[in-house]
């Protein structure tokens, strides 16, 4: 079973591109998701994120306040090392667990806002980049997360460009209004099952 790396700038499409991979039946693992759900009830994951950024992190009922802890490492550094040196270790581990159930699988695929900027692609058979221009995208978020274009505009600049990406990645889908994806999907999806030793498996 191959391990395959998904990755795209906000708004490129790649939850999009995902939920084509899930419908041929290949199983996906929503590495962000699943960090959430971690930073909420990984009993250890809070313990260590009250002791690094203080009890008033979570709320009463026990939530991680997402955006304070955002606007606090945004202009920190050093502090967004510590809360992914505790994150993405934990997410990894889980993803290990998770796709010791799919070896019958050709490939799966994890799918993370983040993958290049961190050495996690190097976890990976092979790594998929979603690109599309950037107006596309500022506008596709701008809509579904009803945010001003200056808040996407923010975000993105925490993110490594496409050109850089670009360079590492193995494969590219391109999510533009004029591209279509699903005939990119398919031929990747016969791609990587021909690269896999169980690629006869039929799912
Ligand atoms: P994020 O990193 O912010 O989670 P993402 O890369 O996972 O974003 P999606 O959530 O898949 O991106 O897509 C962003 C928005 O753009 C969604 O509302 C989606 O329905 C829409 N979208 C995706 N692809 C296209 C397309 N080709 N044309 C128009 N809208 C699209």
């Amino acid at each position: 079973m191959l391990k395959v790396g998904i990755t795209g700038g906000i708004g490129s499409g790649k939850s999009t591109v995902c939920r084509v991979f899930s419908v041929l039946g290949i199983p996906v693992f929503h590495a962000d998701l699943q960090a959430g759900r971690l930073q909420n009830e990984d009993p250890g994951i809070v313990k260590e994120l009250k002791g690094l950024f203080g009890l008033e992190i979570y709320s009463a009922e026990g939530l991680l306040n997402r955006r304070m802890l955002a606007s606090i490492v945004f202009n920190n550094r050093a502090l967004l090392g510590k809360l992914n040196g505790i994150i993405h270790p934990a997410v990894h581990r889980e993803f290990e667990i998770w796709s010791a159930g799919f070896s019958d699988f050709p490939y799966i695929i994890y799918e993370a806002a983040i993958l290049f900027e961190t050495g996690n692609f190097r976890n990976f058979d092979y790594t998929i980049l979603v690109i599309a221009d950037e107006q596309e995208r500022i506008q596709r978020v701008s809509k579904r997360d009803n945010s001003r274009a200056e808040e996407v505009i923010q975000r993105m600049s925490n993110q490594m460009t496409d050109k850089e990406k670009i360079k590492m990645a193995d494969f590219i889908i391109e999510n533009n209004d004029n591209q279509l994806i699903i005939s990119q999907v398919l031929k990747l999806d016969q791609l990587l099952r021909s690269k896999s030793h169980v690629w006869k498996m039929d799912r």
